[in-house]
């Protein structure tokens, strides 16, 4: 068995994060060293190793939707939904991917750049 994520870790409580919310399915946590003065990772509990996994799965989709639904909510919620804000996800190697376990980024609070 692969060794388990350090996103795994956090939900299983091994390890501490800021959690912004959770359900059955998935976590929002800050980012632990963020990139803008908002920087949230929304993560799915199902460990796929990136959303080109979570889309090969037929049962994939409502997660997604889920997944951004949540992210859009927090948006609105912490004031960044006007402004505007980024929602980006890694893969693998070429993609920058440093965690191997699906998670959205959500940045905001300040201008971005591409
Ligand atoms: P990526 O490079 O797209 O795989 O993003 C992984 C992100 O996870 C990076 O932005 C890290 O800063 C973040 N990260 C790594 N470890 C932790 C942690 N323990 N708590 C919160 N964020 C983390």
């Amino acid at each position: 068995m692969s060794e388990k994520s350090i996103f795994s870790r956090i939900i299983d409580r091994e390890l501490p994060a800021d959690i912004l919310f959770e359900n059955e399915s998935i976590i929002v946590i800050r980012n632990i060293a963020p990139h803008a003065p908002i920087h949230l990772l929304g993560i799915t509990k199902q460990p796929y190793q990136s959303i080109h996994s979570l889309l090969q799965d037929p049962n994939g989709k409502d997660l997604l939707w889920q997944l951004m639904q949540c992210l859009s909510n927090l948006a609105i919620e912490l004031g960044i939904a006007e402004s505007g804000y980024k929602l980006t996800t890694n893969v693998g190697v070429d993609g920058g991917q440093s965690v191997s376990h699906l998670h959205v980024h959500l940045l905001g609070g300040m201008q971005l750049q591409e």
